[in-house]
């Protein structure tokens, strides 16, 4: 029997609520599917500082290296808040892993179900159809990591900041290999983004992006757009792209902006890739919700655990190479929205139920 052997790291706040619920969700579709699930749970963030003294004990990283994945919950919340910046749970949890297995790629679907397109700020009559669009971006490198970086005070007593925004052509053909997998299993389209107008980043951005593409994929239809256009058309028609591949600062504007013209947090799903392969020869991913702990309503059973369920789902597809049951869950996922089941996120004021009713209506779509 096939078996998935990942870490699970439920967090903080809601984290563990909706970690469990989605555990479930994975047992009653392994028990249907035939495949075991052998994951150990860790503490990571706030629980980890409570615990062991370090948002990132060793034993949860060991773990986290002997696994093929890792689902994560979120971390930190106001019992952390006055701890030193570099102590707080999300940066001594997240940019430590991401480190320790070179994350360098992000991947944010966008996803509006049309049942639930009044939660968007778009018009109606441009998400009716709902949006599906996903955005892949560097994460590693570019202005926010580029060396040197500093501030001066200069002779005439002015300051001086610098940033550097610096790629290599082997960061931009790993990230386009991504973008190029992620599409031949969607709708074999692809739109970079990039400044190539300005920036001399950019101009080799395309370059690599192009060449890449037209050798590992011909069969893909690559365009490119400058990044302000990128944000205008994102509004103006979302479902104009399949597949967004972008370098790190473009990528977190637009991933942003496309997670809010979906409506709620509650529903999406990240993963972050890296430069490892698993002991299946998948890559290596950390699999966690765009969402925080979203404290205002953790323990209450209130969470919405959508957005877990379907990291999950991410999570097979990308490090257990499983498009099937990966796909199973979506739609669970869809039909339980479309059957007009609702947590308080989404529910805009009727009636809604809790994170562990919300599981239980997917896990019965599961299984139907
Ligand atoms: P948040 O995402 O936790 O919450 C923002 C709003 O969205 C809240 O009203 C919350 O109730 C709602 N929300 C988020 N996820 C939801 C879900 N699954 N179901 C229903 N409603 C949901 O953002 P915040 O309030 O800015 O941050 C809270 C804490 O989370 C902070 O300590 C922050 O540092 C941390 N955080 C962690 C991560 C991470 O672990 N990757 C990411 C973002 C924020």
């Amino acid at each position: 029997m096939n078996t998935l052997r990942f870490t699970n790291l439920p967090g903080d706040g809601i984290g563990p609520e909706v970690m469990s619920v989605t555990l479930k969700v994975l047992e009653s579709l392994g028990s249907s599917k035939g495949f075991a699930i052998e994951t150990t749970t860790h503490d990571v963030g706030g629980i980890g500082i409570d615990n062991h003294g370090s948002a990132l004990p060793d034993s949860t990283l060991d773990a986290c290296k002997e696994a093929d994945a890792i689902l994560f919950g979120s971390v930190g919340g106001p019992k952390w808040e006055s701890l030193p910046p570099k102590e707080q749970p999300e940066r001594a949890a997240l940019l430590p892993i991401r480190k320790a297995f070179e994350l360098f790629a992000n991947l944010r679907p966008g996803n509006l179900y049309p049942e639930l397109a009044d939660l968007s700020p778009l018009r109606p009559s441009t998400v009716s159809e709902g949006i599906d669009v996903l955005c892949v971006r560097e994460v590693t490198g570019g202005i926010y990591c580029g060396q040197p970086k500093n501030t001066q005070l200069l002779e005439n007593g002015e300051e001086e900041a610098l940033d550097t925004m610096i790629y290599k052509t082997g960061e931009i053909e790993r990230i386009t290999e991504i973008a190029v997998k992620a599409a031949s299993l969607r709708k074999k389209k692809i739109c970079s983004v990039d400044k190539a107008n300005v920036l001399e980043t950019s101009v080799l951005w395309r370059k690599v992006v192009s060449e890449c593409v037209k050798r590992l994929d011909p069969s893909i239809e690559l365009t490119h757009m400058y990044v302000d256009n990128a944000a205008m058309q994102l509004v103006r028609d979302p479902n104009q792209f399949d597949v967004i591949v972008t370098e790190n600062m473009f990528g977190d504007i637009l991933s942003d902006e496309l997670a809010v013209i979906c409506g709620s947090l509650g529903m999406l799903a990240s993963a972050s890739l890296g430069t490892g392969v698993n002991s299946l020869g998948h890559p290596f991913g950390l699999y966690e919700p765009a969402g925080g702990t979203a404290p205002d309503i953790a323990g209450k059973n209130l969470a919405n655990p959508c957005a877990q369920i379907l990291s999950a789902a991410l999570m097979l597809r990308y490090s257990f190479g499983m498009e099937e049951e990966a796909s199973a869950i979506e739609g669970a996922v869809k039909q339980t929205i479309r059957d007009g089941f609702r947590s308080g996120d989404i529910s805009n004021g009727s009636e809604s139920i809790g994170t562990n009713e919300m599981g239980d209506a997917v896990i019965e779509r599961l299984l139907t």
